[in-house]
């Protein structure tokens, strides 16, 4: 069954709110933001509407909020769910990729602190890729995307093209690793949903 775009926004709403650690962590800027999510969750595609769910993500140790939202994947079991202003971004960059008749896969999108602590548990046991401690990875703050680089094609259409979607890599020794740092209002070509418009 649909939910309608005010349920989901209200469902949204009323999740954050009945989270205590994030009121009592974050005050009045909180407040703003979950206003601003619910007007703005009811502009983003229903697609992506439907899973959109708020979570506690941490940027350099902080906690701090997050919507996530789920993005179908053609090869992982389950979808893989990324914050929502970078899965827009992603979204337009995979439909321009897939003009070119490329496919673009997301390994690894938003983690949890457990999973950032299993990642990271690994990669000391020198058992995993390095990661970095739990509070303090982008794939925590939203902004990280671990894309499947094994297509020589797929590889060459994201370093000529990435960044015009906002996309940067900034850990040097690991290819796949990308992050969201562009404006998604000039992407979009209307106001990011997810910000007051007096901002
Ligand atoms: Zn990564």
């Amino acid at each position: 069954m649909m939910i309608s775009m005010t349920a989901a926004a209200l469902l949204i709403a009323g999740v954050l709110a009945s989270c205590p650690l994030r009121v009592a962590n974050h005050g009045g800027e909180d407040r703003s933001w979950l206003s601003a999510a619910v007007v703005g969750s009811q502009l983003l595609p229903a697609s992506l509407q439907q899973s959109a769910e708020p979570v506690l993500g941490f940027q350099n140790g902080q906690p701090q909020p997050l919507l996530i939202v789920d993005l179908p994947s053609s090869t992982a079991a389950a979808p893989i769910r990324v914050e929502v202003h970078t899965a827009l971004a992603f979204s337009r960059m995979e439909a321009a990729a897939r003009r070119f008749g490329l496919s673009l896969q997301v390994n690894s999108g938003f983690r949890t602190q457990e999973q950032q602590q299993e990642v990271f548990a690994l990669y000391r046991k020198g058992r995993g890729p390095l990661a970095a401690r739990p509070g303090f990875s982008n794939h925590q703050s939203g902004h990280a995307l671990d894309l499947d680089m094994q297509s020589p094609r797929v590889r060459s259409w994201l370093f000529r093209n990435a960044h015009r979607y906002g996309f940067q890599r900034t850990v040097p020794s690991e290819r796949w690793h990308w992050e969201f740092r562009g404006d998604l209002r000039k992407l979009l070509g209307q106001p990011d949903p997810l910000q007051p418009r007096n901002s």
